[in-house]
Protein backbone atom coordinates (compact mmCIF):
# COMPACT_ATOMS: atom_id res chain seq x y z
CA UNK A 1 0.00 0.00 0.00
CA UNK A 2 1.47 2.97 -0.82
CA UNK A 3 1.83 6.06 2.07
CA UNK A 4 -1.19 8.59 2.89
CA UNK A 5 -0.03 11.86 1.90
CA UNK A 6 0.37 14.17 4.47
CA UNK A 7 1.43 17.99 4.28
CA UNK A 8 1.98 20.50 6.16
CA UNK A 9 1.37 24.48 6.45
CA UNK A 10 4.09 25.57 8.97
CA UNK A 11 3.96 29.33 9.16
CA UNK A 12 5.80 31.49 12.42
CA UNK A 13 3.54 33.46 13.99
CA UNK A 14 5.60 37.04 13.30
CA UNK A 15 3.28 38.52 12.20
CA UNK A 16 0.11 38.76 9.56
CA UNK A 17 0.23 36.19 7.13
CA UNK A 18 1.24 37.27 3.29
CA UNK A 19 -0.30 36.41 0.38
CA UNK A 20 2.50 34.47 -0.28
CA UNK A 21 2.00 32.40 2.71
CA UNK A 22 -1.72 31.68 2.09
CA UNK A 23 -0.80 30.79 -1.29
CA UNK A 24 1.77 28.05 -0.10
CA UNK A 25 -1.31 27.14 2.48
CA UNK A 26 -3.31 26.51 -0.91
CA UNK A 27 -1.11 24.28 -2.83
CA UNK A 28 -0.48 22.22 0.11
CA UNK A 29 -4.26 22.07 0.96
CA UNK A 30 -4.81 21.20 -3.18
CA UNK A 31 -2.34 18.49 -3.00
CA UNK A 32 -3.46 16.86 -0.03
CA UNK A 33 -6.96 16.88 -1.35
CA UNK A 34 -5.96 15.60 -4.82
CA UNK A 35 -4.63 12.81 -3.12
CA UNK A 36 -6.91 12.35 -0.43
CA UNK A 37 -4.43 12.98 2.03
CA UNK A 38 -4.19 15.25 5.10
CA UNK A 39 -3.25 18.87 5.37
CA UNK A 40 -1.94 19.83 8.67
CA UNK A 41 -1.72 23.62 10.23
CA UNK A 42 1.71 23.29 12.35
CA UNK A 43 2.40 26.59 14.08
CA UNK A 44 6.26 27.09 14.16
CA UNK A 45 6.74 29.55 17.22
CA UNK A 46 10.31 28.66 18.88
CA UNK A 47 11.57 31.94 17.78
CA UNK A 48 10.49 33.97 21.02
CA UNK A 49 12.20 37.06 19.68
CA UNK A 50 9.53 37.32 16.49
CA UNK A 51 6.63 36.14 18.20
CA UNK A 52 3.71 38.76 17.52
CA UNK A 53 1.03 38.72 19.61
CA UNK A 54 -2.68 37.43 17.43
CA UNK A 55 -0.40 36.42 14.52
CA UNK A 56 -1.82 33.00 15.09
CA UNK A 57 -5.13 33.75 14.98
CA UNK A 58 -4.69 35.73 12.14
CA UNK A 59 -3.51 32.71 10.28
CA UNK A 60 -6.18 30.70 11.81
CA UNK A 61 -8.95 33.31 10.26
CA UNK A 62 -7.00 33.70 7.33
CA UNK A 63 -7.49 30.03 6.69
CA UNK A 64 -10.93 29.89 7.15
CA UNK A 65 -12.01 32.99 5.22
CA UNK A 66 -10.31 31.19 2.20
CA UNK A 67 -11.60 28.16 2.65
CA UNK A 68 -9.11 26.17 3.17
CA UNK A 69 -9.78 24.35 6.47
CA UNK A 70 -6.88 22.15 7.95
CA UNK A 71 -7.68 18.77 9.09
CA UNK A 72 -5.03 18.71 12.04
CA UNK A 73 -3.84 21.28 13.93
CA UNK A 74 -3.70 23.90 17.04
CA UNK A 75 -7.78 23.58 18.10
CA UNK A 76 -8.01 20.20 15.93
CA UNK A 77 -5.91 17.79 17.50
CA UNK A 78 -4.81 14.61 15.90
CA UNK A 79 -3.03 11.67 16.58
CA UNK A 80 1.23 13.46 16.18
CA UNK A 81 0.30 16.88 18.32
CA UNK A 82 0.96 19.01 19.62
CA UNK A 83 0.42 21.45 16.96
CA UNK A 84 2.60 24.29 18.55
CA UNK A 85 6.13 23.67 18.54
CA UNK A 86 6.47 25.58 21.65
CA UNK A 87 4.59 22.59 23.51
CA UNK A 88 7.11 20.04 22.39
CA UNK A 89 9.93 21.15 23.96
CA UNK A 90 10.79 18.44 25.27
CA UNK A 91 10.32 16.02 22.38
CA UNK A 92 13.27 18.51 20.47
CA UNK A 93 15.16 18.23 23.46
CA UNK A 94 15.74 14.80 23.41
CA UNK A 95 16.23 14.31 19.52
CA UNK A 96 19.29 16.85 19.82
CA UNK A 97 20.29 14.74 22.72
CA UNK A 98 20.30 11.68 19.81
CA UNK A 99 21.93 13.48 17.74
CA UNK A 100 24.55 14.41 19.84
CA UNK A 101 24.71 11.02 21.02
CA UNK A 102 25.63 9.59 17.68
CA UNK A 103 28.27 12.22 17.27
CA UNK A 104 26.23 14.49 14.75
CA UNK A 105 25.99 17.21 16.71
CA UNK A 106 28.38 18.80 19.32
CA UNK A 107 27.89 21.27 22.13
CA UNK A 108 29.77 24.81 20.97
CA UNK A 109 30.60 27.14 24.24
CA UNK A 110 31.75 30.54 21.69
CA UNK A 111 30.28 33.98 23.47
CA UNK A 112 28.29 35.86 20.79
CA UNK A 113 31.52 38.26 21.08
CA UNK A 114 34.31 36.00 20.22
CA UNK A 115 32.09 34.86 17.40
CA UNK A 116 31.53 38.71 16.23
CA UNK A 117 35.54 38.80 17.00
CA UNK A 118 36.11 36.21 14.36
CA UNK A 119 33.86 37.88 11.86
CA UNK A 120 35.69 40.76 12.16
CA UNK A 121 39.33 38.76 11.76
CA UNK A 122 38.01 36.92 8.76
CA UNK A 123 36.83 40.27 7.15
CA UNK A 124 39.81 42.43 7.36
CA UNK A 125 41.51 39.26 5.30
CA UNK A 126 38.96 40.39 2.94
CA UNK A 127 37.52 36.41 3.62
CA UNK A 128 34.23 35.29 5.18
CA UNK A 129 33.91 33.45 8.62
CA UNK A 130 32.20 29.96 8.48
CA UNK A 131 31.56 27.84 11.60
CA UNK A 132 32.55 24.44 9.77
CA UNK A 133 34.14 21.79 8.88
CA UNK A 134 37.40 23.98 7.86
CA UNK A 135 37.06 25.85 11.35
CA UNK A 136 35.60 23.93 14.15
CA UNK A 137 38.39 21.84 15.04
CA UNK A 138 40.07 25.07 16.31
CA UNK A 139 36.99 26.94 18.43
CA UNK A 140 35.11 26.65 21.66
CA UNK A 141 32.94 23.17 21.12
CA UNK A 142 33.10 19.93 22.40
CA UNK A 143 34.92 18.05 19.40
CA UNK A 144 38.31 18.25 20.85
CA UNK A 145 37.69 18.27 25.05
CA UNK A 146 37.55 15.02 27.22
CA UNK A 147 33.87 13.98 28.03
CA UNK A 148 34.99 14.58 32.15
CA UNK A 149 35.57 18.54 30.84
CA UNK A 150 32.53 18.15 28.54
CA UNK A 151 30.72 17.67 31.68
CA UNK A 152 32.11 20.02 34.11
CA UNK A 153 31.12 22.43 31.69
CA UNK A 154 28.12 21.78 31.26
CA UNK A 155 27.26 20.79 35.01
CA UNK A 156 29.04 24.43 35.73
CA UNK A 157 25.91 26.05 33.88
CA UNK A 158 28.06 27.19 31.29
CA UNK A 159 26.09 28.58 27.93
CA UNK A 160 26.01 26.74 25.08
CA UNK A 161 24.40 26.00 22.14
CA UNK A 162 24.35 22.41 20.02
CA UNK A 163 25.79 22.82 15.85
CA UNK A 164 25.42 20.18 13.73
CA UNK A 165 28.33 18.76 12.75
CA UNK A 166 28.16 18.81 8.67
CA UNK A 167 29.79 15.72 7.35
CA UNK A 168 32.81 16.65 5.47
CA UNK A 169 33.68 16.38 1.40
CA UNK A 170 29.67 14.91 0.62
CA UNK A 171 28.61 14.93 -2.35
CA UNK A 172 24.60 15.59 -2.28
CA UNK A 173 22.12 14.95 -5.00
CA UNK A 174 19.09 16.80 -4.08
CA UNK A 175 15.37 16.77 -5.68
CA UNK A 176 13.06 19.18 -5.79
CA UNK A 177 9.49 18.44 -7.45
CA UNK A 178 9.64 21.61 -8.97
CA UNK A 179 13.14 21.95 -10.00
CA UNK A 180 14.14 18.58 -10.64
CA UNK A 181 17.92 17.36 -9.26
CA UNK A 182 20.25 19.91 -7.38
CA UNK A 183 23.78 18.54 -6.69
CA UNK A 184 25.50 20.84 -3.66
CA UNK A 185 28.66 19.85 -1.61
CA UNK A 186 28.42 19.83 2.04
CA UNK A 187 32.17 21.18 1.69
CA UNK A 188 30.06 24.96 1.17
CA UNK A 189 27.57 24.45 4.14
CA UNK A 190 28.73 25.41 7.79
CA UNK A 191 27.73 23.78 10.90
CA UNK A 192 24.31 25.58 11.49
CA UNK A 193 22.69 25.83 15.32
CA UNK A 194 20.21 23.24 16.15
CA UNK A 195 19.29 24.21 19.79
CA UNK A 196 19.85 27.54 21.20
CA UNK A 197 21.26 29.25 24.55
CA UNK A 198 17.51 29.49 25.77
CA UNK A 199 16.76 26.16 25.70
CA UNK A 200 14.83 25.79 22.48
CA UNK A 201 15.36 24.61 19.12
CA UNK A 202 16.13 26.16 16.17
CA UNK A 203 14.23 25.68 13.15
CA UNK A 204 15.88 23.78 11.26
CA UNK A 205 15.80 21.32 14.24
CA UNK A 206 12.31 21.64 15.32
CA UNK A 207 11.06 21.40 11.30
CA UNK A 208 12.80 18.21 10.30
CA UNK A 209 11.63 16.42 13.64
CA UNK A 210 8.32 17.37 13.12
CA UNK A 211 8.04 16.62 9.55
CA UNK A 212 9.12 13.13 10.75
CA UNK A 213 7.00 12.67 13.79
CA UNK A 214 3.95 13.91 12.03
CA UNK A 215 4.69 11.95 9.23
CA UNK A 216 5.21 14.09 6.69
CA UNK A 217 5.05 12.53 3.18
CA UNK A 218 5.48 16.06 0.84
CA UNK A 219 7.39 19.35 1.79
CA UNK A 220 5.84 22.40 0.11
CA UNK A 221 7.23 25.49 0.64
CA UNK A 222 8.50 29.11 -0.48
CA UNK A 223 11.37 29.07 -2.43
CA UNK A 224 13.49 30.97 0.23
CA UNK A 225 13.58 27.77 2.09
CA UNK A 226 15.68 25.75 -0.69
CA UNK A 227 19.04 26.72 0.34
CA UNK A 228 18.11 25.05 4.13
CA UNK A 229 17.33 22.11 1.83
CA UNK A 230 21.40 20.48 1.77
CA UNK A 231 20.98 20.80 5.63
CA UNK A 232 17.64 19.40 5.95
CA UNK A 233 18.56 16.30 4.08
CA UNK A 234 21.56 16.24 5.94
CA UNK A 235 20.06 15.81 8.98
CA UNK A 236 17.06 13.33 7.63
CA UNK A 237 20.20 11.11 7.13
CA UNK A 238 22.18 12.24 10.53
CA UNK A 239 18.68 11.01 12.48
CA UNK A 240 18.65 7.67 9.99
CA UNK A 241 15.16 8.82 8.95
CA UNK A 242 13.73 8.98 5.50
CA UNK A 243 13.07 12.13 4.26
CA UNK A 244 9.78 13.37 2.65
CA UNK A 245 9.65 14.59 -0.99
CA UNK A 246 9.98 18.35 -1.39
CA UNK A 247 8.91 21.16 -3.41
CA UNK A 248 9.67 24.65 -3.43
CA UNK A 249 7.06 27.33 -4.71
CA UNK A 250 8.30 30.32 -6.99
CA UNK A 251 8.78 33.34 -5.25
CA UNK A 252 5.68 36.11 -5.93
CA UNK A 253 7.20 39.42 -7.29
CA UNK A 254 6.41 42.81 -7.94
CA UNK A 255 4.21 43.52 -10.43
CA UNK A 256 6.99 44.96 -12.65
CA UNK A 257 9.05 42.07 -11.79
CA UNK A 258 11.71 43.32 -10.22
CA UNK A 259 11.96 41.80 -6.57
CA UNK A 260 9.91 40.19 -3.98
CA UNK A 261 6.17 41.72 -3.59
CA UNK A 262 6.52 43.62 -0.56
CA UNK A 263 3.26 45.23 1.68
CA UNK A 264 5.29 48.56 0.39
CA UNK A 265 4.20 47.76 -2.88
CA UNK A 266 0.92 47.25 -2.09
CA UNK A 267 0.72 50.45 -0.36
CA UNK A 268 2.51 52.62 -2.91
CA UNK A 269 -0.29 50.72 -5.89
CA UNK A 270 -2.69 50.77 -3.53
CA UNK A 271 -3.23 46.75 -3.28
CA UNK A 272 -3.47 44.40 -0.19
CA UNK A 273 -0.99 41.92 0.09
CA UNK A 274 -2.61 40.52 3.35
CA UNK A 275 -5.99 38.33 3.59
CA UNK A 276 -7.06 40.24 6.12
CA UNK A 277 -7.10 43.67 7.28
CA UNK A 278 -4.11 43.32 10.26
CA UNK A 279 -2.84 45.87 13.16
CA UNK A 280 0.27 46.02 14.13
CA UNK A 281 0.01 45.67 18.05
CA UNK A 282 3.26 47.34 18.87
CA UNK A 283 2.55 50.19 15.99
CA UNK A 284 -0.94 50.55 16.00
CA UNK A 285 -0.43 50.79 12.13
CA UNK A 286 -3.49 48.94 9.97
CA UNK A 287 -2.76 47.02 7.01
CA UNK A 288 -5.72 46.31 4.49
CA UNK A 289 -6.86 43.09 3.92
CA UNK A 290 -8.60 41.44 0.49
CA UNK A 291 -11.54 40.55 2.84
CA UNK A 292 -11.72 44.27 4.41
CA UNK A 293 -11.10 45.74 0.56
CA UNK A 294 -14.62 43.88 -0.74
CA UNK A 295 -12.56 40.64 -2.07
CA UNK A 296 -14.78 37.75 -2.28
CA UNK A 297 -12.72 34.12 -1.02
CA UNK A 298 -12.95 32.75 -4.21
CA UNK A 299 -11.66 35.46 -6.19
CA UNK A 300 -8.29 35.52 -3.68
CA UNK A 301 -7.74 31.73 -3.81
CA UNK A 302 -8.29 31.85 -7.83
CA UNK A 303 -5.78 34.22 -8.10
CA UNK A 304 -3.40 32.87 -5.81
CA UNK A 305 -4.11 29.53 -7.50
CA UNK A 306 -3.02 31.05 -10.88
CA UNK A 307 0.21 33.01 -9.27
CA UNK A 308 3.05 29.96 -10.12
CA UNK A 309 0.66 27.15 -11.07
CA UNK A 310 -1.40 27.12 -14.82
CA UNK A 311 -3.70 23.97 -15.54
CA UNK A 312 -2.41 24.00 -18.79
CA UNK A 313 -5.55 24.64 -20.84
CA UNK A 314 -7.54 28.01 -21.30
CA UNK A 315 -9.75 27.53 -18.37
CA UNK A 316 -8.78 30.43 -15.74
CA UNK A 317 -12.09 29.87 -13.50
CA UNK A 318 -11.90 27.26 -10.95
CA UNK A 319 -13.55 26.71 -7.56
CA UNK A 320 -11.57 25.25 -4.99
CA UNK A 321 -13.46 22.15 -5.77
CA UNK A 322 -11.85 22.30 -9.80
CA UNK A 323 -8.48 23.29 -8.22
CA UNK A 324 -8.47 20.39 -6.44
CA UNK A 325 -8.89 17.91 -9.41
CA UNK A 326 -6.70 20.35 -11.82
CA UNK A 327 -3.89 20.78 -9.23
CA UNK A 328 -0.57 19.12 -10.50
CA UNK A 329 2.50 20.00 -8.78
CA UNK A 330 4.47 19.37 -11.82
CA UNK A 331 2.68 21.84 -13.13
CA UNK A 332 4.00 24.62 -11.21
CA UNK A 333 6.44 27.11 -12.05
CA UNK A 334 10.04 27.43 -11.09
CA UNK A 335 10.24 30.99 -12.35
CA UNK A 336 9.18 33.32 -9.75
CA UNK A 337 5.49 34.99 -10.62
CA UNK A 338 4.91 38.21 -11.31
CA UNK A 339 1.59 40.04 -9.24
CA UNK A 340 -0.87 41.55 -11.29
CA UNK A 341 -3.36 43.67 -9.07
CA UNK A 342 -5.58 44.04 -12.35
CA UNK A 343 -5.82 40.45 -12.78
CA UNK A 344 -6.89 39.79 -9.34
CA UNK A 345 -9.67 42.56 -9.68
CA UNK A 346 -10.44 40.89 -12.68
CA UNK A 347 -11.29 37.16 -10.76
CA UNK A 348 -13.14 39.83 -8.58
CA UNK A 349 -15.37 40.72 -11.62
CA UNK A 350 -16.38 36.97 -12.47
CA UNK A 351 -17.01 35.84 -9.42
CA UNK A 352 -18.94 39.18 -8.29
CA UNK A 353 -21.23 38.28 -11.45
CA UNK A 354 -21.21 34.49 -10.63
CA UNK A 355 -22.83 35.05 -7.02
CA UNK A 356 -25.97 34.32 -6.24
CA UNK A 357 -28.46 37.82 -6.11
CA UNK A 358 -29.44 37.18 -2.59
CA UNK A 359 -25.50 37.16 -1.63
CA UNK A 360 -25.27 40.42 -3.23
CA UNK A 361 -28.24 41.75 -1.82
CA UNK A 362 -28.11 40.59 1.62
CA UNK A 363 -24.40 42.09 1.95
CA UNK A 364 -25.42 45.17 0.08
CA UNK A 365 -28.30 45.27 2.81
CA UNK A 366 -26.23 45.49 5.80
CA UNK A 367 -24.72 47.99 4.37
CA UNK A 368 -27.39 49.90 3.30
CA UNK A 369 -28.48 49.32 7.27
CA UNK A 370 -24.90 50.66 8.82
CA UNK A 371 -25.57 53.67 6.35
CA UNK A 372 -29.53 53.92 8.13
CA UNK A 373 -30.96 54.14 5.10
CA UNK A 374 -34.66 52.63 5.42
CA UNK A 375 -35.33 49.54 2.94
CA UNK A 376 -35.76 45.84 2.78
CA UNK A 377 -34.41 42.61 1.41
CA UNK A 378 -36.65 42.19 -1.28
CA UNK A 379 -36.45 45.75 -2.64
CA UNK A 380 -32.49 45.79 -2.54
CA UNK A 381 -32.81 42.34 -4.12
CA UNK A 382 -34.67 43.81 -7.07
CA UNK A 383 -32.28 46.77 -7.10
CA UNK A 384 -29.48 44.47 -7.12
CA UNK A 385 -30.37 42.27 -10.17
CA UNK A 386 -30.70 45.57 -12.51
CA UNK A 387 -27.28 46.88 -11.57
CA UNK A 388 -25.18 44.57 -10.00
CA UNK A 389 -23.75 43.76 -14.14
CA UNK A 390 -21.87 46.76 -13.85
CA UNK A 391 -20.10 46.38 -10.48
CA UNK A 392 -16.78 44.89 -9.16
CA UNK A 393 -17.83 45.07 -5.36
CA UNK A 394 -20.29 45.60 -2.98
CA UNK A 395 -19.01 49.41 -2.25
CA UNK A 396 -19.80 49.29 -6.27
CA UNK A 397 -23.61 49.02 -5.58
CA UNK A 398 -24.37 52.26 -4.03
CA UNK A 399 -22.70 54.83 -6.53
CA UNK A 400 -24.79 52.76 -9.11
CA UNK A 401 -28.19 52.55 -7.33
CA UNK A 402 -28.22 55.09 -4.91
CA UNK A 403 -30.86 57.34 -6.66
CA UNK A 404 -33.46 53.76 -6.36
CA UNK A 405 -33.33 54.87 -2.34
CA UNK A 406 -32.72 58.29 -2.22
CA UNK A 407 -33.88 61.34 -4.28
CA UNK A 408 -30.90 63.46 -5.32
CA UNK A 409 -30.79 66.52 -3.60
CA UNK A 410 -28.81 68.46 -6.36
CA UNK A 411 -27.90 68.16 -10.14
CA UNK A 412 -24.63 67.36 -11.54
CA UNK A 413 -24.27 70.66 -13.20
CA UNK A 414 -22.66 69.97 -16.90
CA UNK A 415 -25.90 67.61 -17.31
CA UNK A 416 -28.09 69.72 -15.99
CA UNK A 417 -27.09 72.42 -18.43
CA UNK A 418 -27.20 70.42 -21.30
CA UNK A 419 -30.60 68.44 -20.46
CA UNK A 420 -32.55 71.42 -18.93
CA UNK A 421 -33.26 73.94 -21.60
CA UNK A 422 -35.85 76.42 -21.73
CA UNK A 423 -38.97 74.83 -22.36
CA UNK A 424 -38.08 71.60 -20.22
CA UNK A 425 -40.20 72.74 -17.36
CA UNK A 426 -43.15 72.92 -19.30
CA UNK A 427 -42.44 69.76 -20.92
CA UNK A 428 -42.06 68.17 -17.47
CA UNK A 429 -45.08 69.77 -16.22
CA UNK A 430 -47.09 67.77 -18.53
CA UNK A 431 -45.66 64.28 -18.47
CA UNK A 432 -46.53 64.97 -14.35
CA UNK A 433 -50.09 65.12 -15.84
CA UNK A 434 -49.62 61.83 -17.56
CA UNK A 435 -48.09 59.90 -14.65
CA UNK A 436 -50.83 61.26 -11.97
CA UNK A 437 -53.19 59.48 -14.62
CA UNK A 438 -51.50 56.23 -14.72
CA UNK A 439 -52.75 53.51 -12.11
CA UNK A 440 -50.89 50.57 -12.67
CA UNK A 441 -47.19 52.01 -12.20
CA UNK A 442 -45.33 48.50 -13.70
CA UNK A 443 -42.42 49.48 -16.01
CA UNK A 444 -44.44 47.85 -18.91
CA UNK A 445 -47.28 49.72 -18.28
CA UNK A 446 -45.08 53.07 -18.10
CA UNK A 447 -43.38 52.42 -20.96
CA UNK A 448 -46.50 51.66 -23.18
CA UNK A 449 -48.46 54.98 -22.54
CA UNK A 450 -45.79 57.38 -21.66
CA UNK A 451 -44.01 56.21 -25.42
CA UNK A 452 -46.94 56.68 -27.45
CA UNK A 453 -47.35 59.77 -25.81
CA UNK A 454 -43.73 61.63 -26.43
CA UNK A 455 -44.05 60.68 -30.19
CA UNK A 456 -47.65 62.37 -30.27
CA UNK A 457 -45.63 65.57 -29.06
CA UNK A 458 -43.05 65.21 -31.83
CA UNK A 459 -40.16 66.77 -29.29
CA UNK A 460 -38.43 63.66 -30.02
CA UNK A 461 -37.53 61.36 -27.21
CA UNK A 462 -34.17 63.16 -25.67
CA UNK A 463 -36.21 65.80 -24.99
CA UNK A 464 -38.58 63.90 -22.66
CA UNK A 465 -36.38 61.37 -21.21
CA UNK A 466 -32.83 62.74 -20.11
CA UNK A 467 -34.92 65.85 -18.00
CA UNK A 468 -36.92 62.98 -16.95
CA UNK A 469 -33.78 60.88 -16.13
CA UNK A 470 -32.15 63.96 -14.88
CA UNK A 471 -34.57 64.62 -12.35
CA UNK A 472 -34.96 60.98 -11.03
CA UNK A 473 -31.20 60.30 -10.75
CA UNK A 474 -29.57 64.19 -10.47
CA UNK A 475 -27.32 63.19 -13.01
CA UNK A 476 -27.50 61.86 -16.98
CA UNK A 477 -26.86 57.49 -15.05
CA UNK A 478 -28.54 54.43 -14.54
CA UNK A 479 -31.05 52.01 -15.68
CA UNK A 480 -33.94 52.52 -17.95
CA UNK A 481 -35.70 55.47 -16.55
CA UNK A 482 -39.26 53.46 -16.75
CA UNK A 483 -37.45 50.44 -14.10
CA UNK A 484 -36.57 53.53 -11.96
CA UNK A 485 -39.82 55.08 -12.17
CA UNK A 486 -41.46 51.99 -11.61
CA UNK A 487 -39.27 50.80 -8.45
CA UNK A 488 -39.39 54.04 -7.08
CA UNK A 489 -43.25 54.51 -7.28
CA UNK A 490 -45.79 57.00 -8.41
CA UNK A 491 -45.58 59.58 -5.66
CA UNK A 492 -41.92 59.20 -5.61
CA UNK A 493 -41.61 60.10 -9.29
CA UNK A 494 -43.76 62.74 -8.81
CA UNK A 495 -42.26 64.35 -6.26
CA UNK A 496 -38.79 64.46 -8.05
CA UNK A 497 -40.32 65.58 -10.95
CA UNK A 498 -41.86 68.49 -9.62
CA UNK A 499 -38.24 69.36 -7.33
CA UNK A 500 -36.60 69.00 -10.47
CA UNK A 501 -39.38 71.62 -12.15
CA UNK A 502 -38.39 73.77 -9.10
CA UNK A 503 -34.52 74.11 -8.63
CA UNK A 504 -33.66 74.13 -11.96
CA UNK A 505 -36.25 76.53 -13.16
CA UNK A 506 -33.71 78.52 -14.76
N1 LIG B 1 8.31 28.32 9.70
C1 LIG B 1 8.74 28.41 8.34
C2 LIG B 1 8.08 29.64 7.74
O1 LIG B 1 7.70 30.49 8.46
C3 LIG B 1 8.33 27.15 7.62
C4 LIG B 1 9.20 26.75 6.48
C5 LIG B 1 8.85 25.36 6.02
O2 LIG B 1 7.72 25.19 5.54
O3 LIG B 1 9.67 24.47 6.17
O4 LIG B 1 7.96 29.82 6.57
Amino acid sequence: MTQKVRVRFAPSPTGPLHIGGVRTALYNYLFAKKHGGDFLLRIEDTDQTRFVEGAEEYIKNSLAWCGIPYDEGPGKEGEVGPYKQSERRAIYESHVQDLIDKGEAYYAFDTPEELNQLRETYEAKGEKFSYGPLTRNELNNSLHISKEELQQRLDSGEAYVVRFKTPINKSLQLKDEVRGYIEVSSDVLDDKVLFKSDGLPTYHLANIVDDHLMKITHVIRGEEWLPSLPLHILLYEAFGWEAPKFAHLPLILKPNGKGKLSKRDGDKDGFPVFPLAWEDPTSGEVSRGYKEDGYLPSAVVNMLAFLGWNPGTEQELFSLEELTHAFDLNKVNKAGAKFDPNKTKWFQQQYFQLSPDEAIANAYFEELNNMEVNTNIDYVTHVVKTVKERAVFVADLWELSSFYFEAPSDFEAKAAKKVWKEDTAHIIKQLVEVLSEIEDFSEANLQQIVKPWISDLGLGFGKVMQPFRLSLVGDMKGPDVFHIASSIGKNETIKRLNFAIKNLAD
